[in-house]
């Protein structure tokens, strides 16, 4: 892979931050990971919003304009080599001078990479449907202000991975401070039943693969809405996928010792996988 730093491209190996960098030290930076498929970026504006988002309400400042940054995450694409890849771009606090506990004082950092693309499922996953383990671990928000910011706070998702490797499971669902499902280490989820679909509303990060189900969905006339979910409604549900930008639609076929429906992947979480693939041909949808 190809990494941006400090107005440098350098390979994967040399891009190293500091250890006083609050992104580090207090979790205080954003992110976001976009992919990119056949050489065609998948929905990088929604992408660029959503960190531009996270920026703004962090009130960091970018070093660079939009443009800009569209430029370098291609250059780290043309550069890796790949031509399907994660690029992934960060704005760091920085550091602060002296030890400083002011956030004012520090130089935000931006900086990207591209690394060759390797879905987190593989074939055989995709085909028979993951198992699932529900966690009682509770989803504190990225920040408990908002959601949406995307962060690298993960403690409660590793909790929850840990939870779920302890019972054989492959991946975790995690709870919200309602005791709903709220999300998993690096995707959303949905269930579908009798037809329609739903995925949990609040104190989930709002994923871009998540709109592209909705998006999907008001194409083909399938309903989908974000409202609570609960462990039974989960269990009982016809089917399930979880989406992500690194694995896109990953059907589950367990949850716990639970199997969904018959056990087998769904036909609307097949028909929207293949849509979902499909659409990485469209130049409407990069
Ligand atoms: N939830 C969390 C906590 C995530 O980290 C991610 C992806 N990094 C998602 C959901 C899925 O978001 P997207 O579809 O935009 O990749």
């Amino acid at each position: 892979g190809v990494a941006f730093m400090d107005g440098q491209y350098l390979p994967m190996s040399e891009a190293k931050i500091s250890v006083l960098d609050w992104g580090f030290l207090h979790s205080d930076a954003t992110y976001d990971t976009v992919h990119v498929w056949n050489g065609r970026f998948f929905r990088l504006d929604l992408h660029l919003d959503r960190f531009f988002g996270g920026v703004e309400r962090l009130r960091m400042k970018l070093p660079y304009d939009r443009k800009k940054i569209e430029s370098i995450l291609a250059a780290c694409v043309a550069l890796s080599g790949h031509k399907s890849a994660y690029v992934e771009m960060i704005c760091t606090r920085g550091s602060s001078p002296a030890f400083s506990r002011d956030p004012r004082q520090a130089e935000n950092r931006f900086m990207a990479f591209a690394i060759p693309f390797g879905s987190v499922a593989n074939k055989e996953q995709l085909e028979r449907g993951l198992h699932v383990a529900i966690s009682e671990t509770v989803r504190i928000p990225p920040t408990s202000v908002d959601p949406a910011i995307k962060n690298y706070h993960w403690l409660d998702l590793v909790k929850g991975l840990f939870d779920a490797y302890d019972v054989g499971a492959e991946t975790a669902l995690i709870l919200d401070t309602n005791g709903h499902i709220a999300e998993g280490p690096g995707f959303n989820v949905f269930v579908v039943k009798d037809g329609s679909l739903r995925t949990p509303a609040f104190g989930v990060l709002p994923g871009i693969t998540r709109q592209t189900v909705f998006d999907l969905c008001a194409e083909i006339g399938l309903s989908a809405t974000a409202a609570g979910i609960s462990r039974a409604e989960l269990k009982g549900a016809d089917e399930v996928f979880i989406t992500s930008t690194a694995g896109g639609i990953m059907p589950v076929t367990r949850i716990d010792d639970t199997a969904i429906a018959n056990g087998h992947v769904g036909s609307i979480t097949r028909r929207l996988t293949d849509l979902y693939w499909q659409r990485h041909d469209d130049p409407a949808w990069s």
